[in-house]
């Protein structure tokens, strides 16, 4: 594995570095974004945030708004939570320490204690499940408790205490690369010859998961107002508004106002779209049309304003 890793490994950006910081941050994005996407947002934060002192004195909003477009925003205030507390106690030292900082679970504790701290711990996330599924020909299925403890044992047990950072991280990239969920390229893999379901053809029904429950359709209508009689300083700017302090998700964020606050209002249909999170598929079609009378309390932002305030992926999208 390791030697294949050594050779095969894709080139990024926090793969050059050990410390502590930059492989936390690099974890944190990479728990629910595709690399690709991760890598203009990491090299943007680390541009804002060069280290843990200055992301522990940000100011939320800012944070925020480093991370506007990635979604799970409540990966960014744990991150900020984190950075406080760091800044206040220090790094941890292992594995037991981290798992107290906010926004670390069980794999991202084991990746960091094995990337920066050289400590052997197996990182389990889903391309990992998948890889140990098939190495063993273990047909659990992976929601199961019982089934999770099994492959995060047999993870351990593979585990090369040497490098063990490199050793996760091969796992993955394997996973992510070569022992892809539909159709795994075996011939390209280091460990074909140790596989128990390549031997025993089964490798594509692997691993067994329950059948996802099907998404669910959100209808919404955004309103984008085109112009203003009454205050040309604002032509060429987008109203929005902003969700409560106290909301659950969000809080804070700017967002286009929904159509159906402005009864009355004729808009013309601009553009349709869709954007998935989790099982909610939300189905945006964005509405154009002049400024009403009455507007619900909010704020023009000029274009130029719009990168530096947290807005919501969904509006972003609607803007572009
Ligand atoms: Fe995955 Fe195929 Fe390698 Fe087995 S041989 S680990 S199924 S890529």
């Amino acid at each position: 594995m390791l030697r294949w890793y050594d050779r095969a490994k894709r080139d990024l950006p926090w793969r050059v570095t050990r410390d502590f910081y930059r492989v936390w941050i690099s974890e944190i994005m990479l728990q629910q974004t595709r690399v690709e996407a991760a890598i203009p947002y990491y090299e943007r934060f680390l541009a804002l945030f060069p280290d843990v002192e200055s992301l522990a004195v940000a100011p939320e909003p800012d944070v925020l708004t480093a991370w506007s477009g990635l979604g799970y925003y409540s990966r960014a205030r744990n991150l900020h939570r984190a950075a406080k507390q760091v800044g206040a106690t220090g790094y941890p030292a292992d594995y037991e320490q981290l798992s107290g900082l906010p926004g670390i679970g069980p794999y991202t504790a084991a990746a960091i204690a094995s990337i920066a701290l050289g400590q052997p711990f197996a990182a389990v996330d889903g391309n990992v499940i998948r890889v140990v599924s098939r190495l063993a020909n273990d047909p659990g299925e992976v929601s199961s408790p019982l089934t999770r403890q099994r492959f995060s044992r047999e993870a351990q047990r593979l585990l090369d205490p040497r490098r063990p950072g490199d050793f996760n991280q091969a796992m993955m990239e394997l996973g992510a690369t070569v022992c892809v969920p539909r159709s795994p390229d075996c011939g390209l893999c280091p460990v074909a010859r140790f596989c128990a379901a390549r031997a025993a053809g089964t490798e594509r029904e692997l691993p067994v998961k329950l059948k996802k429950t099907a998404a669910r359709d959100v209808k919404v209508d955004l309103a984008v107002f085109t112009g203003c009689n009454e205050s040309p300083a604002i032509a060429g700017s987008v109203f929005l508004v902003q969700r409560a302090p106290d909301e659950r998700r969000l809080a804070g964020f700017w967002e286009l106002p929904q159509k159906n606050l402005f009864p009355g209002w004729r808009g013309r249909r601009a553009k349709e779209f869709v954007h998935q999170i989790v099982n909610d598929r939300f189905r945006i079609t964005v509405w154009r049309g002049l400024t009403p009378k009455a507007l619900p309390s909010g704020r023009w932002f000029g274009p130029a304003d719009l990168a530096a305030i947290p807005l919501t992926t969904i509006s972003r999208k609607a803007l572009q």
